[in-house]
């Protein structure tokens, strides 16, 4: 397994490739690796002959106050994980090497980033869609990977992809968990035992208001005070937000008519802020 650090190295790698004939598949991640970083690894494998994994904790989503300069960052540690799954190219840049000086083109759009995480994170999406853009032009795949745990994200990259025309197929990739329940995340690793007993929570909230609408319940408003009334009842003080959007364009309903994506966004304790959804087909 390669590790590069600059885009030179990894063009001439992926040039190579290419002449023989090989497909490419793309896992973006900020690193701190995890089992839900590895299934989106496996998919790839399958999906196409070589896989690269870029591990950047990109700036440019981070506002003002977030956790920027605390996310966790061992490059040793995620190759090894990355070697044993058969990754065959890790793209590790610095900072400089992504936004050298006087860098000053973004990638951005109108819609879909207005709610959800868009709403306290406003320049976040900004950020994701213009990463992901320089990664595919300097990594050229033929499919990319993503999980559905950052379903907003999903939706944006997707959308994307489309509005610009982009010859990248993205694959959704299901949400892994804890045993627990919890959706794995790099951030998790910041939770205090206390807080980590109490996270499940947020999982077993977004259950009940699933079993909700399963038994027929089609007024969001009721479903999503049920959400966050589970998860205040253990002393968890700070929601960013529940919301139940219509699963394309994710802005809110008023009725459950269609297909429907039902997120949230859960502070535990100072420093963590967990997100976790899932998808109700009606
Ligand atoms: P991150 O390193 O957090 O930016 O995540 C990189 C990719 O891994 C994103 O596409 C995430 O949606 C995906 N991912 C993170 N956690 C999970 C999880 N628990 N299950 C599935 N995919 C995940």
């Amino acid at each position: 397994m390669k590790i590069c650090k600059t885009v030179k190295e990894v063009k001439k790698e992926i040039k190579k490739w290419k002449a023989e004939g090989d497909t490419i598949g793309l896992v973006p991640t900020m690193g701190w690796l995890h089992e839900g970083h590895l299934s989106l690894i496996k998919n790839a494998k399958k999906g196409s002959d070589k896989v690269v994994v870029s591990i950047f904790v990109n700036p440019m989503q981070f506002g003002p106050g977030e956790d920027y300069d605390s996310y966790p960052r061992d490059l040793k540690r995620d190759a090894k994980l990355c070697d044993k799954k058969g990754v065959d190219l890790i793209f590790a840049p610095e900072v400089d090497e992504m936004y050298p000086d006087g860098f000053c083109s973004y990638v951005d759009m109108n819609g879909l980033t207005g709610e959800l995480c868009g709403k306290s994170r406003p320049i976040h999406f900004r950020g994701v869609q213009t990463v992901v853009n320089k990664l595919f032009n300097i990594v050229e795949p033929n499919n990319a990977y993503f999980g559905e745990k950052d379903a907003q994200q999903l939706a944006v990259i997707k959308r994307m992809v489309k509005d610009l025309n982009m010859n990248v197929k993205i694959t959704g990739c299901p949400i892994i968990r804890e045993d627990d329940g919890l959706a794995k995340s790099s951030r998790n690793s910041y939770l205090t035992p206390e807080e980590r007993a109490l996270a499940p929570i947020i999982h077993q909230a977004l259950d009940l208001g699933k079993d909700m609408l399963k038994k027929g319940e089609r007024n969001p408003q009721k479903v999503i005070d049920a959400i966050s009334e589970k998860i205040l009842s253990v002393g968890v003080t700070k929601i960013d937000y529940v919301s139940i959007v219509d699963a394309l364009s994710l802005k809110p309903v008023d009725k459950i008519e269609s297909d429907i994506l039902c997120a949230c966004a859960v502070y535990m304790g100072n420093s963590a802020r967990l997100i976790d959804n899932f998808s109700f087909e009606v």
